[in-house]
């Protein structure tokens, strides 16, 4: 059986879990969060002193991880590293540094192809992340490029840490979006673009409702009818 795959792609902080995982819902497919699965790549290099740039010393690791991801009743993707739950500790600030550097590594890259094309051979899932149009997914059925001008995406997320009663700098998390947008877009090892078919959202003038209505109606125009 043939299953339905919605590729979402787009930079950081373009709010793309949370319109991925709404969407997911609302169509009842399953979200899957591919950035949670190179975060915890990266929680394993920090946790074994390595640099997360070391294109030695993380492939010669892999072998030695268990990484594996469960769904909870609530639709929520856990992400367990030898076992541990470790969904909280892949949001801290050090692991989206560090999940950026072991991204750009080919073999990371190879490592976790296969897991993430086995979500969407085993069910109908709406998948974010950087490369699933243009390389996970080739052949999916909607591919989205989301994204937000580098100041509204650092805007959100500075809001979004003073909500948490967090200290937060403006001008520090725009450098940061733009330090990982430059990465992201410019290494060697599939770097983020925008698929030729994929349909370009900009949620730069949207607040999350007007967001998520876009998105939407991109969907049901896209999806093959049966
Ligand atoms: O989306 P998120 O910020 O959680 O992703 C963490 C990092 O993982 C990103 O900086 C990006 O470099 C990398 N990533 C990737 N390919 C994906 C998903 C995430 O390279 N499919």
């Amino acid at each position: 059986m043939t299953h339905c795959a919605i590729a979402i792609d787009g930079p950081s902080g373009a709010g793309k879990s949370t319109l991925a995982k709404a969407a997911a819902k609302e169509l009842g497919f399953l979200y899957v969060d591919t950035g949670a699965i190179y975060r915890t790549v990266g929680l394993a290099a920090l946790r074994r002193d390595l640099s997360p740039s070391d294109e030695t010393a993380v492939p010669a690791m892999l072998p030695e991880l268990v990484i594996t991801a469960g769904y909870g009743p609530d639709g929520l993707q856990h992400m367990y590293l030898q076992g541990e739950d470790v969904t909280e500790a892949i949001r801290q600030h050090a692991v989206s540094d560090a999940a950026s550097r072991v991204s750009a590594i080919p073999a990371v890259r190879d490592y976790l192809l296969e897991m993430q094309r086995r979500f969407a051979a085993e069910h109908d899932v709406v998948m974010d992340g950087r490369d699933i149009g243009t390389v996970v997914l080739p052949d999916a059925q909607v591919k989205i490029f989301l994204t937000a001008a580098p100041e509204a995406r650092a805007r959100r997320r500075y809001d979004e840490l003073l909500a948490r009663g967090q200290e937060a700098d403006f001008e520090t998390i725009l450098a940061d979006v733009k330090a990982r947008d430059h990465r992201d877009t410019h290494r060697a090892a599939a770097p983020l673009r925008q698929a030729p078919d994929a349909v370009l959202l900009d949620t730069t003038q949207l607040d999350l409702e007007g967001s998520l209505a876009r998105l939407l109606s991109i969907i049901k125009e896209q999806l093959p009818h049966e």
